[in-house]
């Protein structure tokens, strides 16, 4: 299962990890109530959060993706604070917005950028001595810019503002790809091929 909420991630993995034997069920599909509380300071740390909440509520083996973007001129923020960048009620219009002016009038070599996605696999037997879950983690980073402007429909959250390091400043931001086009290169793409032969070994 996947420990998540968010109809993309769970688009976008059910996309990217073709299991041979096995679904991907978010927990709202299991009818798994309350959150576990992300105050992990890296993306590994909440990734394994969410996973071991997600595997102790249901005995299922459990995924789970903690992902953000980091700037370089805001020293890698906003980081594991990514979808809370504007505040509690963020939405992606207002975090797009707060970072856009984040980086108001910088040129585009100052406006570098990163995705980042870890995903955390938690399984639900062999607990180790301090009674925790095993937790399989992989990493997949994608390298970019944050554009002037917002362009594009695709995707979510910040793809409106992140043109990919192929792109010449002003190009194509994610928002301008098609869901194939961002598989490609994506931090989640690329952390789910590194999570992938672990699926397989375990029979998925
Ligand atoms: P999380 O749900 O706590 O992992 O927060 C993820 C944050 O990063 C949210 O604000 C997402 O919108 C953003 N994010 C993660 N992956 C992507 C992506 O592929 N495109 C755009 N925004 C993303």
């Amino acid at each position: 299962m996947v420990a998540t909420r968010s109809v993309h991630k769970l688009r976008e993995l059910g996309d990217l990890l073709h299991l041979e034997r096995g679904i991907l069920l978010s927990l709202d599909d299991l009818g798994v109530q309350g959150e576990p509380v992300e105050d992990g300071p890296t993306f590994e740390a909440n990734a394994r959060i969410k996973a071991r909440f997600a595997a102790e509520a249901t005995g299922l083996p459990s995924l789970a993706d903690d992902s953000g973007i980091e700037g370089d001129a805001l020293g890698g923020g906003p980081g594991v604070l990514t979808r809370r960048y504007s505040g509690p009620n963020a939405t992606d219009a207002s975090n797009n917005a707060k970072l856009l002016a984040a980086l108001e009038g910088l040129p585009p070599e100052r406006r570098g950028a990163r995705y980042v996605c870890v995903l955390a696999l938690a399984l639900p037997d062999g607990r180790g001595p301090l009674g925790r879950l095993p937790v399989i983690l992989r990493r997949g980073t994608c390298r970019g810019r944050i554009a002037t402007v917002p362009r594009g429909e695709g995707g979510f959250g910040y793809d409106p503002v992140f043109e990919p390091a192929a792109e010449p400043p002003g190009g194509r931001t994610l928002g301008l790809y098609s869901p194939a086009e961002k598989h490609v290169i994506s931090h989640r793409a690329r952390a789910a091929r590194r999570m992938l032969p672990v699926l397989r070994d375990l029979g998925f």
